[in-house]
């Protein structure tokens, strides 16, 4: 029989468990963790076989990837996810590279996704951006930096719903997450 807690009940001929072990710790409830993040491996991150090495880095995190897909993403939408950059000179350049092929898009979540997929992520510029961070790693230049993470929490609510559509993000039990948080 299976105990609400996710824990199947002893055998009755188990012996009963010294008082210093303590039982795992229930699910889960902190508010928080549940914040989830887009990332986008870019057409350059994507031809120069970096997916792996990406998701490696989010999943050794501790985070959690509720959704995934590889697309050619089209103009319109490329236009709409970046509407904020477009009196930028390079905004052109801009969705005329993020079309030049593939992108894998996805939803992270996590506690402070948001931020520290920023942190993980490194500055605009690779140039700028440290060593161990994922621009800081694979790139030169800031017109083929990679990667996009969202900059916020409200921008990240904007373009989950705008990259994919309720029922390709999945909810799922992460057994690894008693052991992640406190
Ligand atoms: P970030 O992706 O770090 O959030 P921005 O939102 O400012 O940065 O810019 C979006 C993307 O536009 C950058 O990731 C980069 O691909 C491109 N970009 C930004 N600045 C420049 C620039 N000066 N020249 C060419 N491309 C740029």
């Amino acid at each position: 029989m299976v105990e609400p807690s996710g824990l199947r009940e002893a055998p009755s001929t188990a012996r009963p468990r010294p008082s210093s072990i303590k039982s795992p710790a229930p699910p889960l409830a902190r508010s928080g963790v549940a914040e989830r993040t887009f990332i986008a491996i870019k057409p350059d991150g994507v031809q120069r076989h970096l997916v792996g090495e990406i998701v490696r880095r989010f999943e050794r995190k501790g985070f959690k990837l509720v959704g995934m897909k590889l697309l050619q993403a089209s103009e319109e939408l490329l236009k709409e996810h970046y509407s904020e950059l477009r009196e930028r000179p390079f905004y052109g350049r801009l969705v005329k590279y993020m079309s030049s092929g593939p992108v894998v898009a996805m939803v992270w979540q996590g506690l402070d996704v948001v931020r520290m997929a920023r942190t993980m992520i490194g500055e605009t510029n690779p140039a700028e951006s440290r060593p161990g961070t994922i621009r800081g790693d694979f790139c030169i230049e800031v017109g083929k930096n990679v990667i996009h993470g969202s900059d916020s929490v409200e921008s990240a609510q904007k373009e989950i719903s705008l990259w994919f559509r309720p029922d390709e993000l999945t909810c799922w039990e992460d057994a690894a997450e008693r052991w992640i948080y406190e």
